[in-house]
């Protein structure tokens, strides 16, 4: 089928700088892509990169679509080449049916963050207070050590039967991560995301030795570890699964071109998967949520309290809150948000 294609370059403010372990942000680029078919049926998708996880770059996405042209048929957006996963993302979200969306649940609940630092200390009891029991704690941002102390005081302040989630975001060495390990044996902590990271530009040799350490701790220690910047890809998902990873996969549904494929993957290995946010606008916030709601395997807390994340709101997923629910998904207006990019 022939599809008429047109697309937005967007550059977003955001409401507050978001400082991440790869450094801070002040405005998500991205682009924004709309189909209409031959019977008039309209999609919207957004290609929400983040190169630094090994994505394409803005401009890169851009000038694939530039090349599209204003007319393309299903052949072309099949020979996408897979180094624009973003890309290849969008276009399959604007492809999809508005029809087949089953839902399995009526609402997932959602992970609250917890700054890093003491202050976190004082961030728990008013999320404790909105409801939340799922908290993730970004540490590897200060000195190990002072940020291991905290970790009693963090547990401490937890209501009974909540679950703490650490992302270290790849920060630490073997050593560290050992430290870490051992302390949290024995404490409510769902999982370690990342605690150690090889990142794809310093070679095959070093990466695989990066992989053996993940692989060597997961072994070695009772808390489960989570992968996260170990894998930017469906290769990756592929190379993990086949190396039988026994910990949890974090599934960053906007950096995957086949999104419906990586999770076939998964389901049918019986991958335990954490569904999480690239930082996308509504229109990803859809696509990625809807493949959370569509999950087969056990459902775990969301990755998504992350908005309001935009200067101007019309660009929001569902606001932080300790549930999501599948109406909050269906309510996503993607047209509302392509309209707003004018
Ligand atoms: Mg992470």
């Amino acid at each position: 089928m022939s599809h008429q294609f047109q697309f937005r370059r967007y550059r977003l403010p955001l409401r507050v700088p978001v400082r991440t372990a790869h450094g801070r942000w002040a405005e998500r680029e991205g682009v924004m892509v709309r189909l209409t078919d031959a019977h008039g049926a309209v999609g919207y998708g957004e290609a929400a990169v983040l190169p630094w996880f090994g994505t394409e770059t803005a401009d890169e996405a851009e000038n694939a679509c530039r090349e599209l042209g204003r007319k393309v048929d299903d052949a072309r957006l099949d020979s996408l080449p897979a180094g624009l996963p973003c890309l290849r993302g969008a276009l399959a979200a604007a492809r999809a049916s508005e029809q087949d969306w089953p839902p399995r649940h009526e609402s997932l609940g959602v992970a609250a963050l917890l700054p890093a630092g003491r202050p976190a200390l004082t961030a728990i009891a008013p999320r404790v207070e909105a409801g939340f029991r799922v908290f993730k704690w970004k540490v590897g941002v200060g000195e190990p050590a002072d940020e291991l102390a905290l970790l009693d005081d963090v547990c401490a302040a937890l209501p009974a039967g909540s679950k703490l989630r650490l992302d270290a975001n790849g920060a630490w060495d073997r050593r560290q991560a050992e430290r870490w390990l051992e302390r949290c044996a024995e404490r409510p902590v769902e999982f370690i995301e990342q605690p150690c990271w090889v990142p794809r530009t310093q070679g095959e040799a070093a990466q695989r030795r990066g992989d053996d350490m993940l692989r060597g701790l997961a072994g070695d220690w009772p808390t489960p570890i989570a992968l996260d910047e170990s894998i930017a890809s469906e290769a990756d998902i592929e190379r993990w699964l086949g190396a039988g990873w026994p910990g949890l996969f974090v599934v960053k549904p906007s950096l995957l071109g086949d999104l419906p494929g990586a999770l076939q993957r998964l389901e049918t290995a019986r991958a335990a998967v954490v569904f999480s946010s690239a930082l996308e606008t509504g229109v990803g916030a859809r696509r990625a949520l809807r493949a959370a709601f569509a999950w087969g395997g056990e459902p775990r807390a969301l990755g998504f309290g992350v908005w309001p994340l935009f200067a101007d709101s019309r660009f929001d997923g569902p606001h932080l809150a300790p549930f999501i629910r599948a109406e909050d998904v269906r309510r996503l207006d993607a047209e509302a948000v392509w309209n707003a990019l004018n």
